[in-house]
C-alpha cells in the first residue's frame, strides 16, 4: 500500500480533548455547561445506538445531554411542540432530532422547526442556505469532519480539483460548498454523472458518499490523490466496509481514509464542537430564542 492512512479515530480523540479543554474552560469561567437535546422517535435500534453513543460522548466532554424518548405513533404536531418548547427553553443550547423519522412525519417540517441557532446537525433550510454565501451557524457535523480530516492531515485544498461522488444534502452538496468555500474547484457527481471515473480521475481531492460498495476502483483514482470515503456499507458477511475498494485505492492514493475509522468517528467529534459554538454564541448573544446572531464563516 502506498496511501498513508487518515486516521480518524485518533483525529476526533484530538478534537474531543479540545472540547474537553473547551467546555471545563467555559465552566469555569462563566459557570454554564453547553447542554444537547436528543429526541428520538420510535424504538428504531439503530437510532436508539445513536442516540446513546452521542450521549456518551457529551458525557465525556463534559457536555450535559438531555436524551427525549417519544412515542412512534406520536402527532407531528406534539413533536414541533416539543422542539418548540427546547428552542425557548434558555438552558437548552442545542437541538437535534434523530432521523429518520416515521412515515406521518415531515422531516421537512421539523428540521425548519428547531431553531437555527441550535441547529447543530446544520439541516435548517438557513444554516444549508448559509452555506452558499459562506456564512453558516452550523455546518452539518459529516462535511464538518472531513475538512476537518484535511486539515489536519495538512493536505491544502486551495486550487485544488475536489471531486465529490455524492449529491445528498446530509453529506456531498455541503461538502462541495464547503470545500469550494477553500477555494477548491469541485465537481459534483451523481447517478446520473456521465463516465464517473472520467471526472473521479481528475481529483486531486476524492470524496465518497453514494453508499456503494467497491463504486471506485483503482483504476479511476489519479496516482497521488487523497480519498476520502465517507460511505458505511455492510456487507452479507458482516463486514463494514466503504465506498472505495481500499486496497486498489490505496496503492495509487497518497493519502486514505479507513472504513471503519476514518469519517465516521469524526462525525460525533464535530457534533460536539457545534454544541459548544451553540452555547458560546448564545452566552455572547445574551439570549436563547429568536436571536439573529452573528453569522460565522
Ligand atoms: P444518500 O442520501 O443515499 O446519497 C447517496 C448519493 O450518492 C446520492 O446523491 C446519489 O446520487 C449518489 N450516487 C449513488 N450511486 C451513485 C453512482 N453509481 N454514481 C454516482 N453517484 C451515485 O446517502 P448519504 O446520506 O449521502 O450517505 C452516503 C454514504 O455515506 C452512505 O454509505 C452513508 O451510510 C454514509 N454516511 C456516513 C457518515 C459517517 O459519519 N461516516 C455520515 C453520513 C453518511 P442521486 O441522488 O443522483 O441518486
Amino acid at each position: 500500500m502506498a496511501a498513508r492512512l487518515i486516521d480518524g479515530k485518533a483525529i476526533a480523540a484530538e478534537i474531543r480533548r479540545e472540547v474537553r479543554l473547551d467546555v471545563a474552560a467555559m465552566d469555569a469561567q462563566t459557570g454554564v455547561v453547553p447542554c444537547l437535546a436528543a429526541i428520538l422517535i420510535g424504538n428504531d435500534p439503530a437510532s436508539a445506538t445513536y442516540v446513546q453513543n452521542k450521549a456518551r460522548a457529551c458525557k465525556e466532554v463534559g457536555i450535559t445531554s438531555v436524551r427525549i424518548d417519544l412515542p412512534a405513533d406520536l402527532p407531528e404536531a406534539l413533536l414541533l411542540q416539543e422542539i418548540a418548547r427546547l428552542n425557548s427553553d434558555p438552558a437548552v443550547h442545542a437541538i437535534l432530532v434523530q432521523l429518520p423519522l416515521p412515515p406521518h412525519i415531515s422531516e421537512k417540517r421539523v428540521l425548519e422547526t428547531i431553531l437555527p441557532e441550535k441547529d447543530v446537525d446544520g439541516f435548517h433550510p438557513a444554516n444549508l442556505g448559509g452555506l452558499l454565501v459562506g456564512k453558516p451557524l452550523f455546518v452539518a457535523s459529516t462535511p464538518l469532519g472531513i475538512l476537518e480530516l484535511l486539515n489536519r492531515s495538512n493536505v491544502g485544498i486551495e486550487g485544488k480539483h475536489a471531486v465529490i461522488v455524492g449529491w445528498s444534502v446530509v453529506v456531498g452538496k455541503p461538502t462541495a460548498f464547503l470545500l469550494l468555500q477553500h477555494h477548491a474547484t469541485v465537481t459534483i457527481c451523481h447517478i446520473k454523472t456521465r463516465d464517473l471515473a472520467a471526472h473521479t480521475r481528475q481529483a486531486d481531492i476524492l470524496v465518497v458518499a453514494a453508499g456503494k460498495p467497491g463504486l471506485v476502483t483503482g483504476s479511476m483514482v489519479k496516482e497521488g490523490a487523497v480519498v476520502i470515503d465517507v460511505g458505511v456499507n455492510r456487507l452479507i458477511d458482516g463486514r463494514v466496509v466503504g465506498d472505495v475498494d481500499f486496497p486498489r485505492v490505496a496503492e495509487k492514493a497518497s493519502l486514505i481514509t479507513p472504513v471503519p475509522g476514518g469519517v465516521g468517528p469524526m462525525t460525533v467529534a464535530m457534533l460536539l464542537r457545534n454544541t459548544v459554538d451553540a452555547c458560546r454564541r448564545i452566552r455572547d448573544a445574551g439570549c436563547s430564542q429568536g436571536a439573529a446572531g452573528d453569522y460565522i464563516g
